[in-house]
């Protein structure tokens, strides 16, 4: 039986036999093989489906970590800022382990599927009149100030959580890949795996590291541009962040792997959103399909050239139903017709 990442990747984990452990099963994500992917690359492209966590994020790798550890510090409280999944995933986590959760979102930026999961978690949601940068200065303010544990990523136990993504690839594939593409958000996820890579290489379980390949939209892209971004806009909410709280570790894993980070456009974006859904049956949220949008577009300048048959793993970070609203959206909404043999013949094209 699956027992979560917390067992399954114990010591490589801060934890002792004392912690309590809080988790939901989270983990254990497929590996999926891209045809199309690999076919329009002439790589063997990987997608992890971290849209299969329980809350539909990756979020829940680092939240079983953080919430454990709250416990295991006697913390009855817990209290994030949140484009929409740490909120949904610190919600879950609190519930299972009796603990009042607080979220601060950013009012009307919020993708519906998520707003929903905190509500029926039985979070305090508070929508505040700002973006996510405002919504996460006052957390981190309250944190310092009173006795409520901040579990966004800069609570480093996230950061472990979060780093046993890369042992999941690892095991799976036998070996690192030579690439991984990911989202840049608030850049804890890039930390976290880049820190995975590197401990299971000096545990001998690996013995290659990837370039780390981290793609932001063009509209909030601080870490490409080089400055904090005030008003950060993208249709991709989960990476609408304009001052990435592990910027300078984003940076340092792509400067010691050798990789790079980018911006994608959002129609870019879509398309690569359009793409999975209809090549390879995977249902992204936007930002997860930034991913596979850097992808494309480094295929395009003919990045992989040299490297032919690499090994590239795309993270796929949430599900698709976070946001169902996009998807109506990005397709057209469905026709009504009469409920006539005729009129649905017709339609198929009889
Ligand atoms: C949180 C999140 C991101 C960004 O991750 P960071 O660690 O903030 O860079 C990307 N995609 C989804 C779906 C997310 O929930």
């Amino acid at each position: 039986m699956w027992k979560g990442v917390i067992e399954k990747y114990r010591e490589y984990l801060p934890v002792t036999k004392k912690t309590p452990v809080i988790t939901i099963s989270e983990g254990n994500t497929p590996l999926v093989y891209s045809q199309s992917l690999s076919d329009i690359t002439g790589c063997s492209v990987y997608l992890k489906y971290e849209g299969l966590n329980p809350t539909g994020s990756f979020k829940d790798r680092g939240m079983t970590m953080a919430i454990s550890k709250a416990c295991e510090d006697k913390a009855k409280t817990v209290i994030c800022a949140s484009t929409g999944n740490t909120s949904a995933s610190a919600s879950a986590y609190a519930a299972k382990a009796n603990l009042t959760s607080v979220v601060l979102v950013p009012e009307g930026a919020v993708a519906l599927g998520k707003l929903s999961q905190a509500l029926i978690h039985g979070a305090l949601v508070l929508q505040v009149e700002g973006n996510f940068d405002d919504a996460f200065n006052l957390v981190k303010e309250i944190s310092d100030k009173y006795p409520i544990t901040l579990v966004n990523s800069l609570n480093p136990y996230r950061i472990e959580g979060q780093k046993t993504g890369a042992f999941e690839i690892s095991d799976a594939l036998g070996t690192a890949p030579d690439f991984q593409v990911m989202p840049v958000g608030n850049a804890g996820n890039i930390t976290a795996y880049w820190k995975g890579y590197k401990e299971y290489r000096d545990a001998g379980k690996i013995k290659s590291l990837p370039k780390m390949l981290g793609f932001q939209a063009e509209g909030a892209a601080p870490i490409v541009k080089g400055h904090v971004i005030s008003k950060p806009q993208t249709i991709a909410t989960a990476i609408r962040i304009g001052n990435p709280a592990s910027w300078k570790k984003a940076e340092a894993a792509r400067d010691e792997s050798g990789g790079l980070i980018g911006a994608v456009s959002d129609d870019e974006i879509l398309n690569a959103y359009k793409l999975l859904a209809q090549k390879d049956g995977v249902f992204v949220e936007p930002a997860s399909a930034a991913s596979v949008a850097g992808l494309l577009k480094l295929a395009k300048k003919d990045y992989f050239k040299e490297t032919k048959e690499a090994k590239i793993v795309c993270i796929l970070t949430g599900h698709g139903l976070k946001d169902p609203n996009r998807a109506i959206k990005t397709i057209n909404k469905p026709k009504t017709i009469p409920a006539k043999i005729d009129r649905v013949l017709k339609e198929i094209g009889y």
